[in-house]
């Protein structure tokens, strides 16, 4: 279904290609990226400036611009090929700004209230709130999700941490009581790498029913396996992460059946770059005679990666949209840094993006393209 390399990549020039092999090629040597995560982190510390280098390596890869006015060549660019966008301000830990990011927020909306490309709104919480505290300000999430309800955007709020995330799934659950009654705005995160979120999901699912509103729900695999893992080890409890991997795939499908055979009360936003997962959802559309462009169903790849997914995906007329992360370069190093090492740990996905480019830039070498 993704070995179409020439709709997977039918969006870049060959200079976009071979810069983006080039970039594969540095982030598949951990070594160098761990290397480079402490230059970068100590040039910045330094005031030394590397913005120029940084922009030419990743943000261009990784990043739609510093605003969201830059971020538009782009989103126009996903657009052509009936691709969406959802503008994702990635500035991170930085508490105190929040009344700033909460601005930058509300302002994606806006833009979405007047483009229908740009299919869905997204933020953290962590972004806009302390967490184990007693000062957590619920007053800029409302006022968000509010905007988001009144321009009937919907929006999707990321899932973080497991010691935060008991916090954020009870507001969550609250702003879902609160604006889902007639259509689905807010979104719910579900980790399935999580043991316990398969049983959450289905909990959620019953309060849902019981109390009469919507759900949505992104449903992901998780980014901070490793974290969640030495955080376990140092403070000596289970740790909340499956043990295999295959445990990770199996909650995975089970979530999805779950989703799709309840598909008239959850809404599916699916976010990964695994090839079987796609395909098992869009089997499970056929099996449940749904069409490929059912409004509940939505595949999201980020920007820069798995371009092949998104773009056979869309060709075949599902719905498929980009997350496209903004915001100034200095304060997009540890998302950027967070891409870099999930590209050079998970290290099937480097190699399929690079073989992909190599299968891609030679078939258009044989056709003098
Ligand atoms: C559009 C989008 C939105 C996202 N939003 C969020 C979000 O809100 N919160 C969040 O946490 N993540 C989010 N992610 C990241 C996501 O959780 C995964 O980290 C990432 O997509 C890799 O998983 P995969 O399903 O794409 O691919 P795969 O390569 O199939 O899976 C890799 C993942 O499997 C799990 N895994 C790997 N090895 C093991 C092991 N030994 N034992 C148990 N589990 C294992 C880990 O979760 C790892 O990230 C998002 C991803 C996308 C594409």
């Amino acid at each position: 279904m993704f070995d179409n390399t020439e709709i997977g990549f039918k969006s870049k020039s060959n200079k976009s290609l071979k810069k983006s092999k080039n970039l594969f090629k540095l982030l598949s040597l951990s070594f160098l990226v761990k290397v480079g995560k402490f230059l970068l982190i100590i040039s910045n510390k330094l005031k030394i400036p590397t913005n120029k280098i940084i922009k030419n390596l990743f943000f261009d890869q990784f990043c739609g611009g510093e605003t969201i006015e830059e971020c538009k060549d782009c989103i126009n660019q996903l657009k052509k090929f009936n691709i969406g966008s959802i503008l994702d301000y990635s500035v991170e830990g930085n508490i105190n700004n929040a009344k700033n990011t909460k601005k930058e927020i509300i302002n994606t909306i806006n833009a979405a209230k007047k483009d229908n490309n740009l299919t869905f709104c997204v933020f953290k919480m962590s972004a806009l709130t302390k967490f184990n505290s007693d000062k957590i300000n619920l007053d800029l999430i409302n006022d968000i999700c509010q905007v988001a309800k009144d321009n009937l955007v919907p929006i999707l709020i990321d899932a973080e941490e497991s010691w935060i995330q008991d916090e954020i799934d009870i507001i969550t659950e609250n702003l879902m009581a609160k604006f889902n009654k007639e259509t689905t705005i807010v979104f719910h995160t579900i980790q399935l790498y999580r043991k316990d979120r398969l049983d959450y999901l289905k909990k959620i699912h019953k309060i849902a029913k019981a109390k009469n509103y919507k759900i949505g729900l992104k449903l992901v695999r998780g980014a901070y396996m490793e974290k969640e893992r030495n955080r376990a080890i140092k403070y000596g409890y289970e740790s909340p992460i499956h043990n295999t991997k295959k445990d990770s795939d199996k909650d995975f499908n089970l979530a999805l059946e779950y989703c799709i055979n309840n598909i008239n009360e959850i809404e599916i936003f699916l976010g990964t770059h695994n090839e079987n997962s796609c395909i098992l959802l869009t089997e499970l559309m056929i099996k449940n005679n749904l069409k490929k462009n059912d409004s509940r169903i939505h595949f999201s790849q980020l920007l820069g990666m798995s371009d092949h997914i998104s773009f056979n995906l869309s060709e075949k007329g599902y719905n498929v949209s980009k997350y496209v992360p903004f915001g100034p370069i200095k304060e997009m190093i540890p998302y950027l840094i967070r891409r870099a090492e999930e590209n050079s740990s998970v290290k099937g996905q480097t190699t399929r993006e690079l073989s992909l480019l190599n299968k891609e830039l030679e078939r258009r070498k044989r056709q003098s393209i």
